[in-house]
């Protein structure tokens, strides 16, 4: 299977101000294909540069795909850039020339010379009409049986010319592929430990394809198989995935990409129960992530947020002495105000976080530590420290996500 590169071009995109978007959207179509994007770069508006770039391009990669430069003005320069990287000529299409006229009379606007440009094609590429903007793109194959493309910048010229022009001649083009994939989202450790736990199992196997995504204590597991059929790429995953399975056991909280909140909430709902939470140091994140699942009112009662320790003896009946004696960011607490939301709201489950998300420390407590507690109607107790590292953002998102890993553990539990 052949792969692809990317080069997006335009100086407008090496600033702050714009992104290569373009890129995201033929990775995302390309992968479908079975093609893998092995490399992309975002180059200036500058021929010489560019030529450079296509050139090396053209010597390790396949597929090479441009995205913009295709304009009127001297600051265009892919047709140029590509012409001198392959060392082909360019001459003005009359077909490529007679659809820009067309367009410029259909619009009732006068052509300017300069776009006449855009009907220069490169010796021996076919021409891609772009019905949705002046330049048409190109289709080049080469000698030696790469295939060089150049589409247009604006994305939705890109798109339309993709998937018009782009998509069926690659089709006809590569073998054809089937795509499997299995998705694993695990809670409850780290990338490196997830990565050093798998490895020896992944790391026999060439296809399927592995890929770790981590985030704030959620990793994201892929294996993508590539095979001629369905069947075989089934077969694969079918070999790996009990495989992987087995090493991760409970730390696999779901395997058809939905998020944490999304899944302990169809857990409550299975089991008809429900749940309410106390939050100091999040703030009201934990009740935002669980109330923006669909549906949510089912098992989410609701909660308080306790960010004074007068609110948390006041709202929860967490005891005086209880935060005198171990500040509010210890485990006593932490259990106290579980059982607190819990009763005063006749939840089957309350879930408590309280922690210090810093910068400074309020409690005496080291920055990042953070406790998280789960109470449940048979009278059922438990809470946990953590430590986590980062700043006050992914301290507070780590608390809602281990938080939520502990309510989902007690649902499996019983
Ligand atoms: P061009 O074809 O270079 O004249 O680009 C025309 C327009 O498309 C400009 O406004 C660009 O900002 C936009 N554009 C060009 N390349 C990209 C890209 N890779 N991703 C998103 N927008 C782009
Ligand atoms: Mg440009």
């Amino acid at each position: 299977m052949p792969d692809a590169e990317i080069l997006a071009v335009g100086s407008e995109l090496l600033g702050t101000q714009r992104l290569d978007t373009n890129s995201l959207y033929l990775t995302g179509k390309l992968n479908v294909l079975g093609v893998e994007v092995v490399q992309k770069c975002v180059v200036g508006d500058d021929r010489a540069r560019l030529a450079n770039e296509i050139a090396a391009a053209l010597k390790r990669t396949e597929i090479v795909i441009l995205s913009g430069g295709l304009g009127p003005t001297e600051d265009d320069v892919t047709r140029d850039a590509v012409a001198a990287a392959l060392g082909r000529t360019q001459y003005q299409n009359a077909d490529a020339l007679a659809a820009i006229e067309e367009r410029f009379k259909r619009l009732n606007r006068k052509m300017a010379e300069i776009n006449k440009r855009q009907a220069m094609v490169i010796e021996g590429a076919e021409v891609l009409p772009n019905p949705r903007g002046t330049a048409p793109g190109q289709w080049i194959r080469t000698e030696d049986g790469r295939t060089v493309m150049l589409l247009p910048g604006p994305p939705t010229e890109l798109k339309g010319m993709f998937e018009d022009q782009v998509q069926p001649r690659l089709e006809a083009m590569l073998p054809k592929q089937c795509i499997e994939t299995v998705f694993y989202r695990i809670a409850g450790m780290g990338e490196s430990d997830v990565d050093a736990l798998i490895a020896p199992v992944y790391s026999k196997y060439m296809n399927p394809v592995t890929t770790i995504l981590a985030g704030a204590g959620d990793i994201q597991l892929h294996f993508r198989a590539r095979c001629s059929t369905v069947d075989e790429a089934k077969g694969l995953l079918a070999e790996v995935c009990p495989q992987i399975e087995k090493l991760l056991g409970d730390r696999i909280y779901s395997n058809d990409g939905a998020s944490l909140e999304e899944t302990v909430g169809k857990m409550l709902c299975a089991k008809n129960r429900t749940v309410a939470v106390a939050e100091s140091a999040t703030g009201g994140a934990l009740g935002a992530r669980m109330t923006a699942v669909p549906g949510s009112s089912a098992c989410f009662k609701g909660g308080f947020i306790t960010y004074t320790n007068e609110m948390k003896e006041k709202l929860l009946g967490v005891s005086s002495e209880v935060l005198a004696e171990y500040t509010e960011v210890s485990e006593k607490v932490a259990l106290e105000m579980a059982k607190g939301v819990r009763e005063r709201t006749g939840a089957y489950y309350g879930v408590a976080i309280t922690g210090e998300a810093g910068p400074e420390s309020g409690s005496g407590q080291p920055v990042g530590t953070f406790y998280v507690g789960v109470a449940d109607e048979t009278g059922f107790a438990e809470a946990k420290r953590y430590q986590f590292p980062g700043d006050r953002a992914r301290l507070r998102q780590l608390g809602t996500q281990w938080a939520l890993d502990l309510l989902r553990r007690r649902i499996v539990a019983g």
